[in-house]
């Protein structure tokens, strides 16, 4: 099995570059022999698995797909792959990814962009497109990407996965390089929803490295059966754009609908900001986590200029860091400058509330869950993709995925249709904590 899915993986690599290193499985490892002689059988015994490079992995090169991070060997593991780990499963690689995860296409990766397996002129979604390629070509059977805006949900539907987004705080972070530390969550890509229920169980729960990981239960958990749920269409994400799509979301709606849920519409008023809110908020997020990348404490240093010391960080930051990361660096800066925070940063900030309102507001009084789009139709073209600029991609890519990040609600995309020899998903939203409610609706849609 191990030989197997090791060629499996050079082949994802040759066809799809959806890996930054090839992690060869030693079946010489005592765990490895233990389970094989049949000593110990943990619940995901033998399973392989990839991981996205933006997470710690001991002794192994953690490069978040940047030249910045190429040789950085970090010096422990992220929580969430080590319980994947003590779980019995095998790390067959690291996954490629857009540079410290900032990108919708994973087109933006000093490795170059990622291919989508069904079909290698189309890009295979971001920022976690390498895992979901993974994955979609079967050299692992799950993998870890991490959703900050939809990076998991967003590949997931280009390349007919489940992509799940657990709430924020019911997975550690510990070991996961930050993007913005309020909305980013590990997430698992699969193939079948009940799989992402088994590696959840695996890696949620409290973990004291992540103060932020929750150590209260999660509320009683809504009753799932169908005819005891009611589903809210959200009304302002029918957009214009979306109209040559809408086939799929009226389909999944009339499936929930025949197995007797109510459907009903619902607004949300607010969503609408929640991609600008969130660029803001990102921005200033990525100025604080990107300044630690200096050339002196982690990894690349230029050799470009030997002036005077902040000449050398200057130079190192240019050379190692690609256009997108280095603009969203300056836009952070900037919006948090004294005389622009008010306008930027803290009204950002007032939105993210609005946002989180309008979510509030339906599931207390209205709904038990959501259904909507996750993505516009199929894959684009590589070529397409690549004649918009970052911030337009996010624009399209993020706009329906974007606004469960900031409201930290438990999200998922579940592939339903294909259209032509192209996968497409829908995404189920569900009140925070809802976890299992959600993975139980999200059976019944697949
Ligand atoms: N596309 C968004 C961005 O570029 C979200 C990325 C993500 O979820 N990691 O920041």
């Amino acid at each position: 099995l191990i030989e197997a899915y090791h060629q499996h993986v050079q082949h994802a690599q040759a066809e799809s570059n959806a890996y930054t290193s090839d992690l060869t499985v030693n079946i010489d490892a005592p765990q490895v022999q233990a389970m094989l002689d049949g000593l110990s059988q943990p619940r995901l015994m033998a399973v392989p698995f990839a991981v996205k490079d933006n997470f710690c992995v001991q002794e192994n090169i953690t490069s978040c797909a940047s030249l910045m991070l190429q040789d950085f060997v970090p010096a422990y593991t992220a929580t969430v792959v080590q319980r994947l780990l003590n779980a019995g499963a095998l790390l067959v690689g690291k996954t490629n990814m857009d540079e410290f995860a900032m990108g919708s296409g994973s087109i933006d990766s000093w490795r170059g962009a990622v291919t989508n397996p069904w079909d290698t002129t189309r890009i295979a979604g971001g920022s976690s497109g390498g895992s979901a390629a993974a994955v979609a070509s079967r050299s692992a059977i799950f993998a870890l990407g991490s959703d900050t805006g939809g990076s998991v949900r967003n590949p997931a539907s280009y390349c007919g996965l489940v992509g799940y987004k657990p709430s924020y705080g019911h997975v550690s972070r510990h070991g996961l390089i930050p993007l913005v530390n309020s909305t980013d969550v590990p997430a698992i890509f699969t193939h079948v929803v009940e799989d992402a229920r088994t590696v959840y169980d695996v890696i949620a729960g409290p973990d004291a490295k992540d103060s932020t990981c929750l150590t209260t239960p999660p509320p009683p958990q809504r009753d799932s059966k169908l005819n005891k749920v009611k589903v809210g269409i959200p009304q302002e994400l029918n957009v214009p754009e979306y109209q040559p799509y809408l086939g799929f979301w009226r389909s999944v709606a009339e499936r929930l609908e025949e197995h007797g849920a109510e459907v009903v519409p619902v607004s949300l008023p607010h969503s609408e900001y929640a991609n600008a809110c969130y660029t803001v908020l990102c921005a200033c997020d990525v100025a604080s986590n990107m300044a630690r990348y200096d050339g002196v404490e982690f990894g690349h240093r230029s050799t470009a200029s030997d002036v005077s010391t902040n000449a050398m960080y200057a130079a190192t930051r240019h050379e190692g860091f690609n256009e997108v990361v280095r603009g969203r660096i300056l836009a952070g800066n900037f919006f948090l400058l004294k005389r622009s925070q008010q306008e930027y940063f803290l009204y950002a900030a007032k939105v993210r509330r609005l946002i989180v309102q309008d979510f509030t507001k339906v599931f207390d009084k209205e709904v038990d869950v959501l259904c909507m789009p996750v993505t516009f139709g199929v894959a684009p073209t590589l070529e397409e993709f690549k004649k918009l600029d970052n911030r337009t991609q996010q624009e399209l890519q993020d706009l329906f995925t974007v606004a469960a990040s900031l409201a930290g609600l438990p999200a998922i995309s579940v592939p339903i249709a294909m259209e032509g020899h192209l996968p497409v998903g829908i995404q189920l939203v569900a009140p925070n904590r809802q976890d299992n409610f959600l993975l139980d609706v999200a059976q019944h849609v697949e």
